[in-house]
């Protein structure tokens, strides 16, 4: 009996269930390979976790309740520890300061509007403490072959955003396992 390249399938399955990014206290190397959209997340305080705002006109129960909501963008990265994509949502503290290199000129994206280097996200301190540093690498990286292959099957981030709201609709699930919204 075979069960085929049982590695092979599980990566798929990894691709297509979307792993997401966490990260760690310490240094993340990592490589921004899609545009990122934004949406707003509230601090859910009953629960003690993060929940996807559906949008006031939507019915959002927390935006009806006076809590507002914090923006957060979301969109995929290669993890360079393991080298798989993942996809990340971060907050505004690193967001700002990745943005912020493209007004450089030694570190000015490239035509498709994004890094042409991997960058270190150094994260100090948990919860509301944590703080964030974001280190450009100091040499251009080109994608592998392979890497420019899976990133042309992303799924676009903004979709990803309207089917997690689209669960909160059917009551289906909230967004995730995160950390207090920075
Ligand atoms: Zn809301």
């Amino acid at each position: 009996m075979s069960f085929g390249n049982i590695d092979e399938a599980k990566k798929e399955y990894k691709m297509g269930g979307g792993e997401w990014y966490n990260f760690k206290i310490g240094e993340n190397k990592i490589r921004i390979v899609s545009l990122f959209n934004h949406f707003g997340e509230h601090w859910d305080l009953k629960e003690g976790k993060s929940a996807l705002c559906i949008g006031k006109e939507s019915g959002c129960v927390f935006c009806n309740e006076g809590n507002k909501p914090t923006p957060k963008w979301l969109g995929w990265i290669i993890d360079r520890e393991d080298g798989e994509f993942k996809i990340l949502k971060s907050g505004y503290q690193v967001i700002k300061q990745i943005s912020a290199l493209d007004e450089t000129d030694d570190y000015k994206f490239g035509a498709d509007g994004l890094p042409k280097y991997d960058i270190v996200v150094k994260r100090e301190g948990e919860k509301l403490k944590t703080k964030y540093t974001v280190i450009p690498g100091r040499k251009d990286v080109k994608l592998s072959e392979e890497e420019i292959e899976k990133q042309k099957t992303l799924k676009d981030p903004l979709e990803i955003i309207l089917a997690m709201k689209e669960k909160i609709d059917n009551n289906e699930a909230e967004i995730s396992e995160e950390e207090m919204p920075i």
